[in-house]
């Protein structure tokens, strides 16, 4: 039966190649993913399964119900994420992005690919599971905003999810083999602004100015006081100023500095004191420096926490599906962000796994780079470990 997946899978590989390249060449930007809805919803449609209809102008909710008669019946929602990045490629590919400056260089491309197999492979052995699969084709992972989105809009009720699993590919692991990671694996992700306001003056007498640029040089420094004496070294956490903008010429001292950044911890509750300590920070150096400030902090994402149990049937359905040792326990966290980590915030069973994309010997690819490029020799057993595991749990 379970090696009966993975030919089955093996089977819609070339069609699935088409798919993710067609994908690939069409990128679309967070929250814009017009195309990308309208060519999902095409395929699902052919497929007969159900397109439950949203507000929102981008994303898909698809439904399928097994036909086997069960006492169990899970509710399994599978995501993938559709949005590209505002990247330049240059992979050179003949199915190479037509829109300028955004890319697929995260592999959503593959995602979708991955996705839309597991409902065709589905969707052609109805009567061998029950239960309800949710297919959520989510938009805007990469801004965090998605799957907030989606939530709103109702994809994890009526009826309501179980078990919410998703995958994501990575250029460290073999084609083949998958990821997995028990506990917190990735990190929340909050993002802040800080505005520096001084007073500007010639640069030959700083000392008529309160200079913001100085005042800005040292807010950046001290922040990370909090990292290195305020935090236990224990508790992952970190603080980055990312941009810096102030000044139009060399020989004037700005009114202004705009600083912005992100905070990524794995600890809820040392997420929780960030914003309080950066402020007394800013204000403390902003004050002794004779200016002021504009503070500004978004929570975005919690960090993301995978269920061990489903984990494990995750890793039931890989060895069923792709064999022996082919499951990974990745070695360490990361400290890079996933909004999954929504979905899994609401429901007590999910998790989301690494699915591997590495030809062995070649050189390792790069995600958000603009030579990235989804393998597509990974999709049939992104597909096969998926569908496996809607089996395992509707029996
Ligand atoms: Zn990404
Ligand atoms: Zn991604």
């Amino acid at each position: 039966m379970s090696k009966k997946i993975l030919d089955k899978a093996i089977e819609l590989k070339e069609e699935l190649t088409k798919i993710r390249q067609n994908i690939h060449q069409h990128p679309e930007l967070s929250f814009q993913e017009f195309r990308t809805t309208v060519f999902i919803k095409k395929e699902l449609k052919k497929l007969g399964i159900t397109i439950v209809p949203l507000k929102s102008k981008t994303g898909v909710l698809g439904l399928l119900k097994g036909k086997k008669k069960s006492a169990k019946e899970t509710i399994i929602a599978l995501r993938a994420d559709i949005d590209a990045l505002p990247i330049q490629e240059q992979t050179g590919l003949k199915y190479q992005s037509v829109n300028k400056e955004i890319m697929h260089a995260c592999g959503h491309d593959g995602h979708i690919a991955v996705l839309l197999g597991v409902a065709k492979l589905l969707s052609s052995i109805k009567s061998d599971f029950s239960g309800v699969v949710k297919f959520i084709f989510q938009p805007a992972e990469e801004v965090f905003g998605g799957a907030k989105m989606m939530i709103k809009e109702g994809v994890l009720v009526n009826p309501p999810v179980d078990i919410i699993v998703a995958l994501h590919c990575c250029p460290l692991i073999e084609v083949g083999e998958i990821g997995i990671y028990d506990g917190t694996y990735m990190a929340s992700a909050d993002k802040f602004t800080i505005n520096i306001l001084g007073k500007g003056a010639h640069g030959a007498y700083p000392h008529k100015s309160d200079d913001p640029v100085l005042t800005a040089a040292q807010v950046i420094v001290a922040l990370q006081e909090i990292i290195s004496r305020e935090i236990n070294a224990l508790d992952k956490t970190v603080i980055s100023v990312c941009t810096i903008r102030g000044g139009k010429a060399f020989n004037v001292i700005p009114e202004i500095v705009n600083l912005s950044g992100t905070v990524r911890c794995h600890n809820p509750e040392v997420r929780n004191t960030i914003k309080e300590k950066m402020e007394r920070i800013i204000k403390g150096v902003t004050s002794a420096y004779k200016c002021s400030y504009q503070f500004n902090y978004e929570f975005c994402v919690p960090p993301l926490v995978n269920t061990s149990e489903v984990n494990t049937l995750i890793a039931k359905a890989a060895k069923e599906t792709l064999g022996e040792g082919k499951v990974e326990s990745l070695a360490c966290p990361a400290m890079s962000s996933e909004d999954f980590s929504v979905y899994l915030g609401k429901l007590p069973r999910g998790a989301f796994f690494r699915l591997g994309i590495a030809n062995p010997g070649e050189k390792p690819l790069i995600l958000h780079n603009s030579h990235f490029n989804f393998n597509d020799r990974a999709i049939p057993y992104g597909v096969a470990v998926l569908t496996q595991l809607v089996l395992d749990l509707n029996n």
